[in-house]
């Protein structure tokens, strides 16, 4: 089978012919249909996570799956389309019993700790982690929701219906929240650099969009004055805009941080007593989030903006999204 390679830390993806992975037991073999490029690909291959999650070359990158059963399993028929919900934990820890297997010691997630989906196949340790998907449904619109849809959906999850809210970065995760908080009639800000990306968020419902010039605590303070939020969602996460954020949020709101640019941010902690403050990072979501934004795309809610690329163009795919060309996800099809 054909296949994008990691081989090394800021080098191209190679594509090569290789071996077709072998199934046994609980595992299944599934004919990769469409699998989205997200920024934790581009932080494996360039490094950036290199001490805290370490990819060892040569893998096969991709975590965001749809793929085609390829033999009648318990619960599954050949040619069944379904999506992968890509952390795989041990099944009994605290973590997998909460639902939250990301945060499961023992955790696999395709296409970070085993082989992924920047192939014509690839091998997943159990059904249980399929989801079924419509036979009508389009697989390289589906999946950007494995990982960048139920990301967005547990990032927005429980935000009340009266909440002022500030999404910061215009992403697809962003984007894709962004729907979800405005098919509940939520009032949403969304903050970026990009002009032509924060446009795409207007014509997604966006209340207002604050465009970043210089420095985002600077031109985001001066924009909004003595307006306050109740939840600010950062889907970059980096020390520019973390700067100073927490000073935008309203009494008892909430940051949360979603991107894992790697900032760090400095925080009065009588600030946050006086105004009762929360703070929380949102790690992916569960797989009760998956079924819940699979709903609502099929309900017409969201949509997942893909743009399709083939295999042999992975690494113009990767130029593109490092470069900010993207409105929405990169979605490879092998
Ligand atoms: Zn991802
Ligand atoms: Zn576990």
């Amino acid at each position: 089978m054909r296949a994008a390679i990691f081989t090394q830390i800021g080098r191209p993806l190679s594509i090569e012919e290789i071996k077709k992975p072998e199934v046994k037991g609980k595992e299944v073999l599934l004919k990769v249909l469409a699998t989205g490029l997200c920024h934790g690909d581009l932080h494996i291959i360039f490094g950036e996570w290199k001490d805290d999650i370490p990819v060892n070359p040569p893998r096969i990158l991709g975590h965001e799956i749809v793929g085609e059963i390829t033999e009648d399993t318990e619960h599954f028929k050949k040619g069944d389309k379904v999506l992968v919900y890509n952390a795989f934990g041990c099944g009994t820890c605290k973590y997998c019993k909460r639902g939250y297997p990301q945060f499961c010691e023992k955790v696999k997630i395709l296409g970070v700790q085993e082989d992924g989906g920047f192939a014509e196949y690839v091998k997943v340790p159990s059904e249980d982690n399929l989801i079924k998907i419509d036979d009508n449904e389009n697989p390289i619109k589906v999946a950007p929701l494995a990982d960048a849809g139920v990301t967005a959906y547990n990032s927005v999850k429980g935000i009340e219906e009266d909440s002022n809210v500030a999404l910061i970065g215009t992403g697809a995760v962003s984007l894709i929240a962004l729907q979800i908080l405005k098919s509940r009639g939520i009032k949403v800000t969304v903050v970026g650099r990009n002009p032509i990306k924060l446009n795409k968020a207007l014509e997604l419902g966006a209340d207002r969009i604050i465009q970043v010039k210089q420095s985002y605590s600077e031109d985001f303070s001066a924009r909004i004055g003595r307006e306050k939020f109740d939840y600010i969602v950062d889907y970059i996460g980096s020390d520019e805009t973390l700067r100073d954020i927490v000073w935008a949020l309203d009494r008892m709101g909430e940051l949360r941080i979603v991107g894992e640019f790697g900032g760090r941010m400095e925080i009065w902690e009588q600030l946050l007593v006086l105004r009762g403050l929360r703070i929380r990072g949102i790690l992916y979501g569960s797989k009760e989030d998956m079924i819940n934004v699979v709903k609502l795309y099929k309900e017409g809610k969201i949509k997942t903006l893909a743009v399709p690329y083939k295999l042999e163009e992975i690494n113009q795919a990767i130029d593109d999204l490092m470069s900010g060309r993207i409105i929405g996800r990169a979605v490879i099809i092998p």
